[in-house]
């Protein structure tokens, strides 16, 4: 068949630090199976190319992207440009025209990393947090400026189809997965007009297409102690996009940290390019140094595989990463170990080539 290709843009910091180490890994994972036929371009688009050319991506670079079949994003930030540009000029356009409404973050108990919760053992959910709208926009102002009565106004905008698209994402993962819980995060006691609509257009989504799914609607504010006293409970949880967005750093934090998490933001049709970045940022205060971990942006690539139609290779990176981890020999300073980047990144490319032999093996 036709290769698949993968639109790489590594970002600024860590960011590009971490992504050779990912794509090493495919690399691996190319020579291991000829079927995988992958094809990747590196695009340069970061706050180095701001600095040159004044804004954060070309012109054409929307249209560009459009031609791939996923993007594989490092991460982005720089103390050169503020942080609303870089965000608002890259990652936003990208996740809002290739409607990726679905941010996806997996908060799984990873073997030989301690949780910082006392009760940390067998956390295993996922969050569905809606990618496209929301408490996230660009709308609203700023008026009287520099006299007493100044004042702003931002705007919440959720629409009934952008709640529906990503409460039915929610349940069909699910199904397909043999969950029975979706829990969604709310504030409806407080923010009337917004989260009351999103808890009513949830409650009927899930009544129309999944009366056997049980919903639970939980406070925001309940919600995030719930997360430290008893996290084992949540098996699929959906939020707005800025509760979402708390929720998953918090996720991300209870399960070993920042340097582990990946996320995908979904267009579940497939009708664009869907995009695989971890949570984390481009952690300015390690950049350089070559110590930063590189399995969440690793792990991104494998859920950008598993999207793309190959869960096996999915399989096998999150396999390499849990052995690395049991053997717990190779760690980076985050996890508790000295280990460089690149010595993480290496000892997942062996652990993929001992796969291999094990496999000739049988
Ligand atoms: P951050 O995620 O960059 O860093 C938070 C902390 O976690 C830092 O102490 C950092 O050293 C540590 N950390 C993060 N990733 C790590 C890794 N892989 N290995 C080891 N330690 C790791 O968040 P921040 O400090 O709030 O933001 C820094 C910059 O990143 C800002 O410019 C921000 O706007 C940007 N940012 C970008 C994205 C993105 O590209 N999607 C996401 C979050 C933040
Ligand atoms: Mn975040």
């Amino acid at each position: 068949g036709k290769p698949i290709k993968i639109a790489v843009i590594p970002g600024d910091g860590i960011g590009k630090e971490v992504m050779a180490e990912a794509l090493k890994v495919l690399s691996q994972l190319q020579q291991r199976d000829s079927s995988l036929q992958i094809v990747t371009t590196v695009f340069p688009w970061s706050s180095d190319y701001y600095m040159q050319h004044g804004c954060m991506m070309p012109q054409d670079a929307l249209a560009t992207l459009k031609g791939y079949d996923a993007i594989l994003f490092g991460a982005i930030g720089d103390v050169r440009v503020p942080d609303d540009v870089t965000v608002w000029e890259l990652i936003m356009p990208i996740r809002k025209q290739f409607q990726q409404y679905v941010n996806f973050r997996p908060i799984k108990a990873l073997p030989g990393i301690a949780s910082p919760l006392a009760n940390g053992k067998d956390i295993d959910f996922v969050i569905f947090r809606e990618n496209a709208e929301g408490e996230y926009s660009n709308s609203g102002g700023r008026i009287y400026h520099n006299q007493p009565q100044e004042m702003t106004i931002q705007n919440t905008i959720m629409t009934r189809i952008g709640i529906e698209k990503i409460v039915q994402a929610a349940c069909d993962y699910a199904h397909k997965y043999g969950k029975s819980k979706i829990t969604s995060a709310t504030k409806s006691n407080a923010i009337i007009h917004s989260m009351k609509f999103w808890d009513e257009h949830t409650q009927n989504i899930l009544a129309q297409t999944s009366p056997a799914l049980t919903l639970e609607s939980i406070y925001i504010d309940a919600l995030v102690a719930y997360f430290v006293e008893r996290p084992q409970d949540f098996e699929v949880v959906v939020a707005s996009n800025l509760f979402g967005d708390i929720l998953s750093d918090l996720g991300s934090a209870i399960v070993g940290g920042l340097g582990l998490s990946p996320s995908a933001n979904l267009n579940p049709e497939k009708e664009y390019p869907s995009m695989f970045e971890p949570v984390h940022g481009s952690a300015p205060d390690i950049a350089g140094k070559g110590i930063a971990n590189p399995i969440a942006q690793i792990w991104s690539l494998a859920l950008l595989l598993g999207h793309i139609g190959r869960p096996d290779a999915e399989d096998l990176i999150v396999t390499a990463i849990e052995t690395v981890l049991t053997e717990g020999v190779v760690k980076t300073a985050d996890i508790g170990g000295q280990a460089s980047t690149v010595q993480m990144g290496d000892a997942i490319c062996q652990e993929i080539a001992n796969m291999k032999l094990v496999a000739r093996g049988v």
